[in-house]
């Protein structure tokens, strides 16, 4: 235990995700050690990325005005919507770019062991946006583990009958993994081989 803000400061970062109690002490003496304008520029992006961000009010990616640059542009294929966990996949599929549909992100994944059911996520955002039978197919692109294979299960019993076409990445992505661990041509093959799922 250190005294008072030193410990507050390590106390916070080992709240980060990823990051454990040796780190947190690690990144926190590298702090205290730093230049103060890098702290300061540090500092600034924390506060602006919370003041400027915000999330689109269409498919849930990260924006910095009320519709994300994807949700804005005009020449995205408007009958085809690709589901993701977080803003992190949507980057990450962009970079293949293989798809020129738009975004449906949920916000994580179901999980009855961390307590995150169907009700956490934006499942009931994304039946709304299948409502007007503008979107003719939805891919599932959920992470290739256990609770991305149980929303896209879940998903996929939710918008069949719906009469929309709905499709999973092929395989040949890490089992178990993060998809935006997978490299752009690995995750670009996916998308192309992706499979219908038929319920
Ligand atoms: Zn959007």
């Amino acid at each position: 235990m250190y005294e008072g803000v030193v410990q507050d400061l390590i106390d916070e970062l080992g709240r980060l995700p990823g990051v454990g109690p040796k780190s947190a002490q690690r990144i926190a003496f590298y702090i205290l050690a730093s230049d103060p304008i890098d702290v300061e520029r540090l500092a600034n992006a924390l506060r602006e990325v919370k003041d400027k961000v915000q999330f689109c009010v269409v498919c849930g990616n990260v924006a910095e005005e009320d519709h994300c640059r994807i949700c804005r542009d005009p020449k995205r294929d408007l009958t085809i919507l690709c589901v993701v966990e977080e803003s992190k996949d949507v980057v990450a599929i962009e970079k293949t770019r293989e798809f020129r549909g738009r975004y449906h992100v949920l916000g994580g994944a179901i999980s009855p062991i961390e307590g995150i059911g169907p009700d956490a996520l934006r499942i009931r955002e994304l039946i709304a946006r299948l409502a007007d039978g503008a979107i003719t197919e939805v891919i599932l692109a959920t992470d290739p583990n256990l609770e991305g294979e149980a929303t896209a299960t879940y998903l996929a019993r939710l918008i069949t009958p719906l009469g929309i076409a709905v499709s999973r990445l092929a395989s040949g992505l890490p089992v178990g993994g993060d998809l935006e661990y997978a490299d752009e041509v690995t995750l670009g093959r996916a998308f192309e081989g992706r499979r219908r799922v038929e319920h």
